[in-house]
């Protein structure tokens, strides 16, 4: 599942021209509940969806019109796919490099395998970012521990080690607090046999994201911000607006359109910022695919984040992204499961200026932080939504442990 270091994909499939319209059939690399949210928003407008994944009736299978079950690097079943479909897009990153070139090599996939080989490892990515003219905590390559020692002494504590590629969710890093734990940090991330990375630690006042979009015909348009709480690495609340000045919003929009230009980006591109009390902003993270945080989009904003990815690849105009209401989601992790089922059985009437929006994905097993499903809160503002939040109890059990 990984790339390491070596080519770059040459291969670059997409046609300015090419429009895939409704009635056509869209293959999905992943049957997760990504690629569940995109086939709903997609059956909509017309269009037909297949997927590949390994769980017989998978988030994205519940809904597709067909689903081949296998692994996502069996070759035959990816080549089978793309025999069903007009268009291949995927819902995760970390699609296997032979099986990227095959798709890009015997079928249409106008996101391309480039992108992909970009976001999949921390250094490349990194680098495609400043090349975009975009910020990035200060970093180190670390290929020895004597490298991590020197990194460490140059950067001061606390820093981040983290696995260049296969961390996700705050996996595949170790947040360095004192040089003395170089030595087991150094052990214990180089076991995943790749590249590591050391970044400056960036004392963050919020964490924000921007959601692009952008057109085979070069049409670009961002989601306003989201301003991001994570608890214990995995994103727990998206606040819209983002609780910041209108100039760091701004600048977070041109930042994500710039890096979506220049990495020549079909589809969505999720970018993850920090930003400081200074107002400097720092990208940490690129996603080429709908993202966690983008969600609030599906009832907020005059096109949803999934529409907007169909209308990319498949070439379509794209939607506006004007926010209609303040906005909450907040994520339904596996313990949320219950409490939220009794809420919502408990036939409380819904408050006056809250519209409780449940999403859940179909997942046969709530199990401990799973993500099972979110809900967008939609409020006459944001303070209106986070007090609904607090008072309904259903999230503050984890926080008990
Ligand atoms: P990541 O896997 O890179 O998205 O990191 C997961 C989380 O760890 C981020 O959302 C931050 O909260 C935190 N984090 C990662 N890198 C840094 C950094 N360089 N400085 C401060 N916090 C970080």
């Amino acid at each position: 599942m990984r790339r390491t270091e070596g080519t770059a994909p040459v291969g670059r499939a997409y046609d300015p021209g090419k429009v895939i319209l409704p009635g056509s059939t869209i293959g999905v690399l992943g049957g997760g509940q990504l690629g569940r949210m995109l086939a709903l928003a997609g059956s909509h407008m017309g269009y037909r969806f297949a997927t590949l994944d390994p769980t017989p009736d998978c988030p994205l299978g519940q809904v597709a019109s067909y689903q081949i079950t296998a692994g996502y690097g069996d070759a035959e079943a990816a080549r089978a796919l793309a025999k069903q479909s007009d268009v291949i897009t995927y819902e995760f990153e970390n699609v296997d490099a032979a099986v990227a070139d095959m798709l890009e090599r015997e079928s249409y996939v106008p996101q391309g395998s480039r992108l992909l080989y970009t976001t999949q490892h921390r250094l490349r990515e990194k680098r495609a970012v400043e090349a975009a003219g975009a910020p990035v905590a200060p970093y180190a390559e670390i290929g020895s521990l004597a490298e991590l020692e020197a990194a460490v002494a140059r950067f001061g504590t606390p820093c981040v080690l983290k696995t260049a590629t296969g961390g996700y969710d705050g996996k595949g890093q170790w947040v360095i607090r004192s040089a003395d734990v170089c030595a087991e940090a150094y052990a214990a991330l180089s076991r995943a046999g790749t590249e590591l990375v050391l970044e400056q630690f960036i004392r963050f006042e919020r964490e924000i994201s921007a959601i692009a979009a952008r057109s085979p015909r070069g049409e670009v348009k961002v989601f306003p911000i989201a301003e991001n709480i994570h608890v214990d690495n995995i994103l727990h609340l998206s606040i819209v607006p983002a609780r910041t000045t209108d100039a760091v919003r701004k600048r977070a929009e041109e930042l994500a359109v710039k890096i979506a230009e220049t990495l020549d980006v079909v589809g969505l591109i999720a970018v993850e910022m920090f930003l400081t009390p200074d107002g400097e902003l720092y990208v940490n993270e690129l996603a080429p695919r709908p993202h966690n945080s983008g969600h609030y989009t599906m009832e907020a904003c005059m096109t949803s984040q999934f529409e907007q990815h169909v209308r990319a690849v498949c070439n379509l105009p794209l939607g506006s992204t004007e926010l209609l209401t303040p906005v909450v989601m907040v994520n339904v992790l596996g313990e949320h499961v219950e409490p939220l089922l009794q809420w919502l059985g408990s036939q409380k009437a819904e408050e006056p200026g809250v519209s409780v929006k449940v999403h859940l994905y179909g997942k046969a097993e709530a199990k401990h932080k799973r993500k099972m499903g979110h809900v967008n809160l939609l409020a006459r503002d944001t303070e209106t939504a986070l007090a609904w939040v607090e008072r309904t109890g259903i999230w503050n059990r984890e926080q008990e442990g």
